[in-house]
């Protein structure tokens, strides 16, 4: 998912809202919304579908305020249905509450007990929706916002990175892992209105600088009396999701003052010294698939071409919900040049093979556009193990290196080779401590412990 927020008093808030949502679509197609405050009153509209299409400037027009907060959402948790659009509302003794969240929960049945042991009956079992009920319990049990939010993520476990709008000023939470991201930004010449996102690349379309990330286990409260700063959590190791940098994110934007375009690149760089072919042409898979290429062309002195042209009205394959939309998604998403291909030795380049699908749709494409070689190779390491933090690569028997090994995948997609990036080559290619990563797909080293009936559901 992607979420915003904004303390922006007398700029039109709901339309950079709108603006910001556009630049995170990538993170979540299902449903969009945005939720605004003007002094006590709560503005919100939210529905199905992508952020264009879900808001016009009428809609805008209704949803006045000096802050607001906004998500797109992909559903890791719930069904894709219109009532699980958020920002999620509760009612308080204080006033209304709207909360965003990107991440996922692991111990969301635990959070349930609590709220019906306190007499209150969720009407849902979205982990987003239990956040919200106990910061409204907690708030009408007496605690001020801060307090209220810090006790019920304290009972949180697992991703989350909010936005929260209150009548009084905006919050941004981060879990104190900080598996997934979020910034900081400050509207230039306003310097009292700010601006938060899960990427840099929706602080850009607004205009904001980039101050900073907000730090795992930190929340920023921020109202008419500036921002202030809390650690609301116990110090951990970050484990910032590895999967953010090598393909979720936005190529343009920055994680950890880190431009993932750049990491992207030496990510190809460092695969073309692990496992170099002798071939005539690099491409790469757009739209992800592209900066590797780009490294490994460098690297291995093999030209780059462009050999796949991608319909850029078509979203990501892997979003939408069942694998029969699935496989009709990939045969709209790219085609082959033929002139490019035809009688040559192509390598191919992707960040990462999930369930496969796409590669072996590619693969045929390209042998019938005349490729005479196809030697895959891939920026990340094979993905055995299914993420239980937000990520929706499926239950652990759909991950085809799960059960096969490169062989056999090789021979499945149909390629003359295949090989992977390490492990390490994956993490030395940061330029941060590898101990700041989580990378439980590939290795199954879960940095926050999963409860055992939630293991069952998504490993074999
Ligand atoms: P596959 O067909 O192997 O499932 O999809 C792999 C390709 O689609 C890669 O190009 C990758 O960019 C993208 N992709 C598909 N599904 C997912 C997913 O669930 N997670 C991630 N990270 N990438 C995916
Ligand atoms: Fe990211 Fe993989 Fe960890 Fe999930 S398991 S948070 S996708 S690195
Ligand atoms: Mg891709």
């Amino acid at each position: 998912c992607g979420v915003f927020g904004i303390y922006a008093p007398g700029q039109e808030v709901a339309k950079l809202t709108y603006f910001g949502l556009y630049a995170l679509q990538h993170r979540g197609q299902e449903s969009a919304g945005i939720a605004t405050f003007d002094g006590q009153q709560l503005h919100e509209h939210r529905d199905m579908g992508l952020v264009s299409h879900v808001f016009n400037p009428e809609i805008l027009e209704q949803l006045p305020g000096q802050l607001a907060i906004g998500h797109t959402r992909y559903s890791t948790t719930g069904s894709s249905r219109r009532c699980n659009a958020q920002p999620v509302i509760v009612d308080t003794i204080l006033g209304q509450l709207a909360l965003a969240h990107n991440g996922n929960l692991v111990n969301t049945g635990a959070l349930r007990d609590y709220l019906v042991a306190r007499g209150c009956e969720p009407s849902t079992t979205i982990d987003s929706e239990m956040i919200a009920l106990i910061i409204r319990e907690e708030v009408n049990a007496g605690k001020g916002w801060i307090d209220a939010t810090i006790a019920a993520c304290s009972q949180c476990v697992g991703a989350f990175s909010l936005t929260i709008a209150t009548p009084d000023g905006i919050m941004a939470i981060r879990d104190p892992y900080g598996i997934r991201p979020l910034v900081l930004g400050v509207m230039p010449d306003r310097v009292s209105h700010y601006v938060v996102a899960s990427e840099t690349c929706a602080l850009d379309i607004i205009g904001a600088d980039y101050e900073r990330d907000v730090k795992p286990g930190e929340l920023l409260w921020i109202t008419e009396k500036g921002i202030e700063a809390i650690d609301w959590a116990p110090k951990a190791q970050p484990k910032l999701c590895i999967f953010e940098m090598i393909y979720f994110a936005r190529p343009d934007s920055w994680v950890n003052e880190e431009s993932l375009y750049s990491y992207r690149m030496r990510l190809g760089k460092q695969l073309a010294k692990e496992s170099f072919q002798d071939a005539d042409i690099v491409i790469g898979v757009p739209d992800s698939g592209i900066p590797a290429a780009i490294g490994f062309s460098e690297v291995s002195g093999i030209p780059y071409a462009e050999g796949l042209i991608k319909n850029r009205y078509v979203g990501r394959t892997f979003i939408q919900p069942t694998q029969e939309m699935r496989e009709s998604g990939i045969r709209m998403k790219l085609n082959p040049l033929r002139d490019v291909l035809n009688g040559k030795r192509v390598i191919v380049i992707d960040d990462s093979i999930v369930r496969g699908t796409t590669s072996r749709k590619l693969v045929k494409a390209l042998r019938d556009a005349g490729a005479t070689e196809i030697h895959m190779r891939i920026s990340s390491p094979p993905v055995t193990h299914p993420c239980f933090y937000g990520i929706d690569t499926d239950t652990q028997d759909q991950l085809i290196a799960a059960t096969k090994s490169v062989a056999e995948i090789a021979q499945q997609i149909g390629v003359d080779t295949l090989a992977y990036l390490s492990w390490e080559g994956m993490l030395v290619a940061t330029n941060q401590n590898p101990k700041n990563f989580c990378s439980a797909c590939f290795t199954g080293d879960y940095p926050v412990e999963i409860p055992d009936g939630v293991k069952k559901s998504k490993l074999m």
